[in-house]
């Protein structure tokens, strides 16, 4: 269990902590000189009678260090807010408090300090007075004792409530969460390297492990958790994990450390969240606030997205969150928003979607989807998501926004929105057949643009491949079209097909121009670039660059070829495909355009990526 302090400057917390555990947690020379905490302070106590350990936040209670004390509060399991009987109910008690409830911390307890400085009667009274303070609050229900550290008053109790509360813990669910640690300290030991510490919010995490932060890896080299050495750590434990290959200055603190399959940043996304009760004012689209999340603080601006712009003190709201530098944020994670000049706790809230779409954020699909998200479990979300995308489910996204480890690939597709579009695509097929009898087909990049122009690609070419493996369709060369549908070929058709087949055979990759078949099929040049072009329509033969043609078994040799080049790396460059193939790299190049433009491959850069899952082309190998 991880125990947060929390209350006011001065109300005795790193002293309690001294007193529980033996450690000064304030270690800092300005902490020393100034006798206030600064930094977050740690100490771990043996609990008895249980395996695992206590470890303790000692946080600062200093107003301009609220965002420290969040960093500290992320991820804790149990609060002990501390009052001070001499003083009182003070601002940072307040915020501490709100603080905490917003995070939604539902353990905790509550210790009147420094009763040795105090009547009977005064601390009676505080307690009730807290006691009206908890009320509607995550910590309710909290217990409230009296204690003073210098006399040791109260102390036995108090330490046996804690140590209950650790035995109570339930071990966090870590099956299928990939690890995410929220670093709230980084430091370099000598003979050990870079060392990050934080709260282990998700999963597990091992020697040997390669990791992921701030975009870059790093291995695990060893690992300590709740202060102890260790060759695993799991969900809730404190740890520090010693990093291998990076320098301190490589990893900010604020940052998280993860499996590098959940690795993500986004600077806008969308959660729910809960207006603080006693602000004086609603919160409306375009405020400024601080947003903290996890161990992480940036600026950041709001859309509402229920209602009427504006969520009202004690009310709770989907809203957008634009941030002004990208931050983790995983499905479920609690987040709190201050004021834009740090003064004031405004609200708490949960993210909802870590990858927000900045158009049609308000749509009634929209509002939908985000109510999934807000569904208890994953495979519930999944599954409502699923029925709800007409567009199909990216599954990688999702086990990313989820944090999960399960290794989810590909895109699914709902079997109401995977009816509607074969349907659809069956109806354009067959209204473009009836349009263009002479035509085979449209190309599988125009048939996309007419069924679903925001499908994704490989959701796109999975449906194709679905359909053509049912018989539905049929596909020849980019071609795609009906399978009952063929085209006749007219007489003059038929007779200057067969006098340049022979010839494109011969010309092979490097392609025959209509000017050079006419004068060797001694055909008019006019007649024979017409014809050659409805022949490629036809998918009879290929037109690669205007008026050079290649007959479809080259073509199918040449695909052949893109396809076994492409298939370790997914890369194809015009200089392997040149030597593959012998071609000049001028043709090479001409090629490989084609291959673009017909959706095999994709250019990125200099070079193209093969469609692993494209259907064009196939039928000649299989
Ligand atoms: P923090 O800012 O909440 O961490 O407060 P500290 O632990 O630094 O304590 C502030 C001051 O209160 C210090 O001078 C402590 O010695 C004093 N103090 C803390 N606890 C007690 C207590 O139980 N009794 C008395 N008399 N003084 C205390
Ligand atoms: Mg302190």
């Amino acid at each position: 269990m991880i125990l947060g302090t929390a209350g006011h400057i001065d109300h005795g917390k790193t002293t309690l902590v001294r007193a529980l555990t033996g450690v000064d947690t304030d270690r800092l020379p300005e902490e020393k000189a100034r006798g206030i905490s600064i930094e977050l302070g740690y100490a771990y106590i043996d609990v008895p009678r249980h395996e695992e350990r206590l470890g303790i936040i000692d946080v600062p209670g200093h107003e301009k260090l609220v965002h420290t004390m969040l960093a500290g509060a992320s991820g804790i399991d149990f609060a002990l807010l501390l009052v001070a009987a001499d003083d009182g109910v003070m601002p940072q008690t307040r915020e501490h408090l709100a603080v905490l409830s917003l995070l939604g911390l539902k353990r905790g307890a509550v210790a009147i300090t420094k009763i040795d400085r105090a009547e009977p009667g005064r601390v009676e009274a505080l307690q009730s007075e807290v006691r009206e303070l908890l009320a509607g609050t995550s910590l309710d229900e909290a217990p409230i004792l009296a204690v003073s550290a210098l006399t040791g008053q109260g102390m036995q109790a108090l330490r046996e409530l804690l140590f209950e509360a650790a035995r109570q813990t339930l071990p966090r669910v870590t099956q299928n969460l990939a690890a995410r640690l929220a670093v709230d300290r980084t430091f370099s030991l000598d003979g050990v390297g870079t060392v990050v510490t934080g709260t282990l919010h998700a999963g597990e995490i091992a020697v040997g492990d390669e990791l992921l932060i701030h975009g870059q890896r790093a291995r695990v080299r060893s690992l300590h958790a709740q202060n102890r050495a260790v060759d695993r750590a799991q969900a809730g434990q404190r740890c520090a994990v010693a990093l291998a290959g990076l320098a301190r200055e490589q990893v900010p603190r604020g940052q998280w450390l993860t499996a590098p399959a959940v690795a993500l940043s986004t600077e806008r996304f969308d959660a729910r969240l809960t207006l603080w009760p006693g602000e004086a004012r609603p919160m409306r689209s375009g405020a400024r606030v601080h947003l903290h999340l996890g161990a992480q603080s940036v600026t950041a601006s709001i859309a509402v997205l229920d209602g009427c712009d504006a969520v009202e003190p004690g009310a709770s709201a989907r809203v957008q969150l634009l941030c002004h530098m990208p931050v983790g944020a995983w499905r479920g994670d609690r987040l709190v928003l201050r004021d834009v000049s740090a003064t004031r706790t405004l609200a708490g809230g949960v993210v909802l979607d870590p990858f927000a779409p900045a158009r049609y954020r308000r749509t009634p699909e929209r509002l939908a989807e985000l109510a999934a998200c807000e569904l208890p479990t994953p495979v519930e979300r999944r599954e409502r998501l699923l029925a709800l995308s007409s567009l199909g489910l990216d599954l990688a996204r999702f086990a990313q926004a989820e944090g999960l480890v399960e290794p989810l690939d590909g895109w699914a597709l709902g079997n109401e929105a995977r009816a509607a579009l074969t349907e659809k695509m069956l109806a354009v097929l067959s209204d473009f057949h009836a349009r263009s009898p002479d035509e085979l087909g449209p190309d599988a990049a125009r048939l996309r643009r007419l069924v679903a122009p925001r499908i994704a690609e490989p959701l796109w070419r999975q449906l194709l491949a679905e359909l053509r493996a049912a018989d539905r369709i049929a596909v020849r060369g980019a071609f795609v079209h009906l399978p009952e549908h063929g085209v006749q070929l007219s007489a003059a058709e038929q007779r200057i097909a067969q006098k340049v087949s022979p010839r494109l055979v011969a010309a092979g990759a490097e392609g025959a121009w209509a000017r050079d078949l006419a004068r060797d099929c001694t055909e008019p040049e006019p007649l024979m670039r017409a014809t050659l072009a409805r022949l490629a329509q036809q998918g009879e033969l290929h037109q690669v660059v205007k008026d050079l043609y290649c007959d479809t078994s080259t073509m199918a040799r040449l695909a052949a070829i893109a396809r076994a080049l492409g298939g370790g790396q997914g890369m194809v460059t015009a200089a392997a495909f040149r030597d593959a193939t012998g071609l000049g790299r001028k043709r090479a190049i001409q090629h490989l355009e084609y291959f673009d433009r017909v959706g095999l491959l994709r250019r990125v850069g200099d070079e193209h990526r093969l469609r692993a899952d494209s259907a064009l082309f196939s039928e000649a190998t299989n």
